[in-house]
């Protein structure tokens, strides 16, 4: 029962950069504003993200790693209404699968102290051996720290796939800034890190006062922000959606398309959108350069297929090929707007 389990888990964490998107979720969905991530060896040696969200109360740690434990869906009508995607209460779960060790020290606002648990294949394990497994009072911010050790070290083949910790840290990296960016306009701040460094290598403020295009500057430069147009705000009854986001004008070139899409606050990949914005953009860049986009859609959820495999971040959506029309359409008039 382990190994399966172990291979299913390897199967929905492949790699510390989708180890990272789901622990940002998670701190995002426990309202923090602050989410602190400290990466070793690319995350593949230890892989730790500290939020100040309402952290985990005492009685519910002993289950938190159990697979399909979740706060979040407390009804069958709370599947509709999910804004989240994919599989649920399999996150960290499967972290703890694929882990040495997992640890996490979590507090919450009306507990006195916080409190520390280990975990190892979906269970409690005590710190050291011979001692205790139940979790264990210590000091502690309000908030949740999780630890990820030695990430794959029980998964050879997944280890073997990997590149490099340089590959593995870029690619943690790269997710933590789309996140920057999206929740920089949200009144969320981050902070990515080697271990190894004092340096951040990310940093946006934590501020309800920044705006979308603020955290854009701090994360890519003012070069970049400066040549983008806002996609203003644009909604849609019949179909339901709402749309906003920056596209780049006229004068941007660049050698492949720089896509973030947002569906209702979570990264996804819309394959149908990015193809329709590069055939928008072949014909409105005559030289074949390629667009940067960052597109936040808001979906009612009863629309978004919420039934999508764990391993896929593709999102299908109800009338998908009408809204990515309007979408497309609308940054047309945006372009074609700053054009004249
Ligand atoms: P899901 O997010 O689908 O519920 P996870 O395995 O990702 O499943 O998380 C399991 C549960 O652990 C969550 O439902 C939540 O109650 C709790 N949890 C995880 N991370 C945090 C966090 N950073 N802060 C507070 N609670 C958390
Ligand atoms: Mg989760």
């Amino acid at each position: 029962e382990a190994v399966v389990n172990r291979i299913a888990a390897g199967e929905i964490i492949h790699r510390p950069a989708n180890a990272l998107k789901e622990l940002i979720e998670n701190s995002l969905d426990a309202g923090a504003t602050l989410i602190k991530i400290t990466l070793k060896e690319g995350g593949l040696k230890s892989l730790q993200i500290q939020d100040n969200g309402c952290g985990v109360r005492e009685s519910d740690l002993p289950l938190l790693a159990e697979r399909f434990a979740t706060s979040k869906l407390r009804n069958f009508d709370d599947l509709s209404r999910m804004s989240t995607f994919g599989f649920r209460g399999e996150a960290l779960a499967s972290i703890s699968y694929v882990s040495a060790s997992m640890r996490v020290v979590s507090k919450t606002k009306d507990a006195a102290c916080a409190y520390q648990a280990s975990y190892a294949c979906g269970a409690l394990v005590p710190p050291k051996p011979g001692q205790s497994s139940a979790p264990r009072p210590c000091a502690g911010t309000d908030g949740t720290l999780i630890t990820a050790e030695d990430l794959f070290f029980n998964v050879p083949q997944r280890l073997r796939a990997l590149k490099s910790a340089t590959e593995e840290y870029n690619r943690a990296l790269d997710v933590a800034a789309k996140y920057a960016l999206h929740y920089g306009g949200r009144g969320v701040g981050f902070v990515c890190r080697k271990a190894s460094s004092n340096v951040a290598d990310l940093s946006t403020p934590a501020s309800p006062s920044t705006k979308t295009i603020d955290a854009i500057r701090a994360l890519h430069g003012s070069a970049v922000s400066r040549e983008l147009l806002h996609l203003t705000p644009l909604r849609n009854e019949r179909l339901g959606f709402s749309v906003e986001g920056y596209i780049s004008g006229a004068n941007w070139s660049a050698k492949k398309t720089t896509f973030l899409c947002f569906i209702n606050d979570r990264l996804v990949d819309c394959p149908g959108l990015k193809k329709s914005f590069e055939a928008l953009y072949s014909a409105f860049l005559p030289r074949g350069g390629h667009p940067w986009l960052y597109i936040a859609l808001k979906i009612a959820p009863e629309k978004v297929d919420v039934n999508v495999h764990p391993t896929k971040s593709e999102v299908h959506f109800l009338d998908e090929e009408d809204v990515i029309e309007e979408v497309c359409a609308h940054a047309q008039d945006v372009l074609s707007g700053s054009n004249s």
